[in-house]
């Protein structure tokens, strides 16, 4: 076989311990099948305290919301109730899971497309709304007046920032109201002076570049003044989410994959995916074209390190770190953290049911699970699993890396579990676990259905207790221990 390639996941402590515990992930998917999530709640609360320090270092006030879209699971919300995080909701069916999981009404925030049912129940209940566009604002001002709701606390959504003097100009986005109509905004909402009341100015930028972001905080903070002028007195400036997770262990193993992975495209080594797969890769006469359309997997600042970043960006007006601006100004600042407030939070357990070897040579697992049991391949995140070999498995000396394709249950030629070749440190056997790690983050229940009548994954939630892992179903955990209970 050629070299291994390998794209090892970065694992902290808690969760490398879980999946170094090969008798308690086998006991879990005998008794509640395959495949099997498991989420960390007491890792999530971890995370919030990692932001919070950002905060503090910047001395600034303000809040983490969690987005809850990330993630399905009630242990993580109820966990999270638990800490001083709040939570960042986009539907009606998860405005009603964050309050009956302990968020009262002002530790949440509506976010995203609403319907006059979730408008409703944020208004009824004293929710915070973040406003995408005046028609929103009209809606709302009506049910207000209507069903003589208590005022209800808005934030204004802005996209398509620009900055002055340089270049910089935010992605376009189908959510938020342009900076631009910002005068129009502001007059509805003094028309609606009754019935809304205005607590902030907020952006959500799905991209990477700290530019972007840095231009957008800004005209957020002028926007704020504008606000003031027009006698309103908003607090917060609501940053949104998108702070990223590093995904894998090793730099070097991210750069040698996707420069290998190249040079399969050109044909220059055998290749490394399914039928010249090229993750928007292509050769065209021996050129490369196209664009590597992956998750930059290996990302070191992410997170609240990412955070940390865009507070120091210095301001174009300004010249000062944007810490610094929104501390003058003495504005809150909220963020809305989903994948990187779920970093390291848990896995996604599948078996192996068949290997083979094609006529091609090529080795193919089938696991039992489909791609939207853990949809890493659709989000273009490449990340090897983990795997944990049957109890009573025969110790193998030394390894014995193998190179295979995962296939899934479903009766479909492009079920994949992953489109290129994963390299395992051992040839998997009809009875091991692989584990997908780190897969809290969209990966584990965004996109799994009940297609061909498979069971989609139970999920538990994960801890331990006194040094051993103990677990319940996810929808029976509430953050008390065991010996609270017995008390
Ligand atoms: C999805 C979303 C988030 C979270 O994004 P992440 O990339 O997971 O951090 C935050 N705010 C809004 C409005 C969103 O739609």
């Amino acid at each position: 076989m050629t070299t291994p390639l390998y794209l090892t996941p970065r694992l902290e402590d808690r969760l490398a311990s879980l999946l170094d515990d090969p008798d308690f992930l086998h006991r879990l998917t005998h008794a509640l099948g395959s495949p099997l999530n498991i989420v960390l709640p007491d890792q999530i609360a971890e995370n919030v305290e990692r932001f919070r320090a950002v905060h503090d270092r910047h001395r600034l006030s303000g809040t983490v919301y969690y987005a809850h879209k990330a993630n399905r699971s009630s242990a993580l919300v109820r966990r999270l109730a638990d800490t001083p995080a709040h939570i960042d909701i986009a539907s009606l069916g998860e405005l009603q899971h964050a309050l009956g999981s302990g968020f009262s009404p002002d530790r949440i925030m509506a976010t995203g497309p609403k319907n006059p049912e979730l408008l409703w129940l944020a208004a009824r209940t004293g929710v915070s709304v973040n406003l995408d566009s005046v028609d929103e604002l009209h809606l709302l001002a009506d049910l207000v007046t209507r069903h003589r709701l208590p005022k209800a606390r808005v934030l204004i959504r802005l996209s398509d920032f620009e900055s002055s003097g340089t270049t910089v100009l935010t992605k376009r986005s189908r959510f938020g109201t342009p900076v631009g109509r910002i005068g129009m905004f502001l007059d509805a909402l003094e028309k609606h002076r009754d019935s809304t009341e205005l607590t902030g100015v907020a952006y959500h930028l799905d991209t990477i570049g700290l530019a972007e972001k840095a231009t957008a905080l800004e005209g957020c903070v002028r926007v704020m003044r504008e606000c003031a002028a027009r006698g309103f007195r908003p607090r917060a400036v609501d940053i949104g989410g998108g702070f990223g997770v590093d995904y894998l262990a090793d730099g070097a193993q991210w750069e040698a994959y996707t420069s290998e992975l190249t040079n399969a495209v050109l044909g220059k080594r055998p290749p490394l995916t399914w039928q010249g797969h090229g993750y928007g890769l292509r050769s065209e006469a021996g050129t490369l074209r196209g664009a590597l359309g992956l998750y930059p997997a290996h990302r070191p600042v992410s997170g609240p390190r990412y955070l940390d970043e865009l507070l120091s960006q210095s301001s174009a007006s300004l010249g000062r770190p944007l810490a610094t601006l929104l501390l003058e100004n003495l504005h809150d600042l909220h963020v809305e953290p989903g994948r990187a407030l779920v970093d390291q939070c848990g896995a996604v357990l599948a078996r192996v049911l068949e290997v083979r070897d094609t006529p091609e040579g090529e080795c193919v697992v089938r696991l039992e699970m489909n791609a939207s049991d853990v949809s890493l391949e659709e989000h273009g995140v490449l990340m090897d699993p983990v795997l944990v070999r049957r109890p009573g498995a025969p110790s193998t000396a030394g390894t014995n890396p193998t190179g295979a394709y995962l296939i899934g249950n479903l009766c479909l030629e492009a079920d994949f579990i992953t489109r290129r070749m994963v390299f395992l440190p051992h040839r998997p056997e009809v009875g091991d676990l692989l584990a997908f790690a780190n897969t809290a983050g969209y990966f584990m229940d965004f996109s799994a259905d009940h297609a061909l009548h498979q069971p989609i994954a139970r999920k538990v939630a994960a801890y331990r207790t006194a040094g051993t892992w103990d677990w319940c179903l996810d929808e029976n955990y509430w953050p008390i221990s065991r010996t609270e209970e017995s008390r």
